[in-house]
């Protein structure tokens, strides 16, 4: 199958999802592709709407199996000498580049992300298993001086299985992204993708394990949140919980896993300013707004989804983001020529034209793409979840688009009048994931990404992460990093080892004359 001769619909849909899992699809446990013990569960085509394929929760049943598979797994690659899961990291990696194309179009027919994104996607989960795979071997202790004569050292210890719970904008690429580094501190990995979209992650721990994984090394559990997610978060047989997604969901998994003595890792969602000062390269600037909130079709978390523009620049800005929005190329995800896809579910489609009919109400002027679902509409791909790129002028700070998280290709604009003001307006927002600002005057370049409460700012740019930087958020955005060096520190527990290297003080006196 190749994406260039295909049309997205149900029937190529489910034959990706078939020519990917030829004995059907469901968890995978220990090396197999497993049926779930639970209720069935449909997959929708979004650019379509039509369901293509349905699989079995795994349910209560299938997670205590898994668990079980996981421990075994850990215990064999935590038992694994480091060089040796280096050496299978890279293997892995080079699995899933092998293998780039057919995750793409996997993940593009089940999802509806454009083949163009979903194929750097895939290139860039290889390079997540070949960069910790570099770093396997580098998890080390320290030797601690400590008064009187002892040799004290400490030793990083894998918490055993850790459950990482991802949302369902970039599932492959979640996946990865949270099983890499676990994996390279000596971990088993259960990956629980989101109900909606659990392909791609299936197809990927597959890859892994026959690229040279233990069984039970990377599992994955497909399924429901409030059944196979609880199950799997709240079991005492998990040592580490990584969570992305929304806020509320984030929190609830949190408190079930505290209570149940786990920690968590939180990437939560996002309201990035992207503050463009009228002394920037504003062609730039404009090309760079753009793909900030449009890309993936606003269904990102770190999307630019509040412009802020320096009330001199302010109209001419809106108009250089609205005509670049209307050249923008909605069409067939199948397609490599198509830049933006449609909304992933039918759940999240409401919730984006129910916030920009709030907008509105609340005073922002609304101003769509001349290239509006119409056009998609036209084309074969009637009835599916599409938002043109839709950009909201004069949104005020009271306005709901101002606070909420809207996940769909809207953006906010409002102006300001200086840096104070911006950076003020910034950081009003409960959240604190990502940020931007815009300007040729290096020290308030600074300044700002100083001042604005953020895990992740970009001066003169937007959007670019990596691996090998950290990633995370700031109040409601999260906690906890989940890439870059440190993050194997999350993903291991410091031992401390203590050795006299001359006879201690006996101690209790009576106990002298013994000696
Ligand atoms: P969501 O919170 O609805 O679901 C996320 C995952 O949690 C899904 O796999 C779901 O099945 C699972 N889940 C639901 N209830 C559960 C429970 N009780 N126990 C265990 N698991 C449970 O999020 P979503 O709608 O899939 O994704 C969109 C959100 O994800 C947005 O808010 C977005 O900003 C956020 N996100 C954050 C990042 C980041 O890195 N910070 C990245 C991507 C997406």
């Amino acid at each position: 199958l190749a994406a260039e001769s295909l049309a997205s619909s149900a029937s190529t849909a489910a034959a990706v999802l078939g020519a990917s899992f030829p004995s059907g699809f469901g968890s995978f446990v220990h090396g197999e592709v497993a049926p779930g013990t639970g209720r069935r569960l449909t997959l929708t085509a979004a650019a379509t709407g039509e369901a293509f394929a349905a699989y079995a929760d795994l349910g209560q049943d299938g997670a205590d199996a898994l668990l079980e598979s996981s421990r075994r797994g850990a215990a064999a690659w935590g038992a694994t000498d480091a060089f040796a899961r280096a050496a299978v990291l890279r293997d892995v990696s080079r699995a899933i580049a092998e293998h780039g194309e057919e995750l793409a179009l996997l993940e593009s027919a089940t999802t509806g992300k454009p083949i163009r994104d979903t194929r750097a996607e895939a290139a860039k989960v290889a390079e997540m298993f070949g960069y910790y795979a570099g770093w396997a071997d580098k998890v080390t202790g320290l030797t601690i001086p400590v008064p009187g004569h002892w040799h004290t050292y400490t030793e990083r210890v894998p918490w055993g299985v850790v459950v990482a719970i991802t949302p369902w904008n970039a599932p492959m690429f979640t996946g990865g992204w949270n099983a890499a580094a676990p994996l390279a501190a000596g971990n088993a990995v259960v990956v629980k993708p989101s109900e909606f979209t659990p392909a791609s992650t299936v197809r990927l721990a597959q890859i892994a394990f026959e690229a040279g994984l233990p069984a039970g090394a990377l599992n994955v559990a497909a399924g429901l949140g409030s059944t196979t997610g609880a199950a799997l978060t709240t079991d005492r047989r998990v040592g580490k919980v990584s969570f992305i997604g929304s806020v509320p969901t984030g929190r609830a998994v949190a408190v079930a896993a505290a209570q149940a003595g786990i920690p968590t890792v939180l990437e939560l969602g996002g309201k990035s300013a992207n503050i463009v000062f009228a002394d920037a390269d504003l062609e730039r600037a404009a090309d760079g707004a753009v793909s900030a909130i449009f890309s993936g079709a606003g269904q990102s978390c770190v999307a630019g989804s509040r412009l802020l523009v320096q009330r001199s620049a302010y109209e001419d800005f809106v108009e250089l983001v609205a005509h670049r929005a209307s050249l923008l190329r909605l069409g067939d995800p199948l397609s490599p020529d198509t830049e933006i896809g449609p909304i992933i579910t039918a759940r999240q489609y409401e919730t984006v034209t129910a916030l920009i009919a709030a907008g509105v109400e609340g005073g922002a002027r609304r101003i769509t793409s001349a290239q509006t679902p119409a056009a998609v509409r036209e084309g074969a791909l009637g009835g599916g979840f599409w938002v043109p790129p839709t950009l909201l002028a004069g949104v005020s700070p009271d306005n709901v688009v101002e606070s909420t998280e809207v996940f769909g290709p809207v953006v906010g604009a409002d102006a300001f009048d200086d840096a104070e003001e911006a950076i003020a307006r910034a950081n009003a927002s409960a959240f604190g994931l990502a940020g931007a600002v815009w300007t040729e005057n290096v020290a308030r370049a600074h300044h700002v990404a100083r001042s604005v409460d953020a895990g992740t700012f970009w001066i003169n740019a937007y959007k670019t992460i990596h691996v090998a930087a950290p990633f995370g958020g700031f109040g409601d955005s999260g906690h906890g990093r989940s890439s870059g060096p440190g993050v194997l520190d999350e993903y291991t527990q410091t031992k401390a080892i203590w050795t006299p290297t001359a006879p201690a003080p006996v101690p209790f006196p009576s106990l002298a004359s013994e000696g």
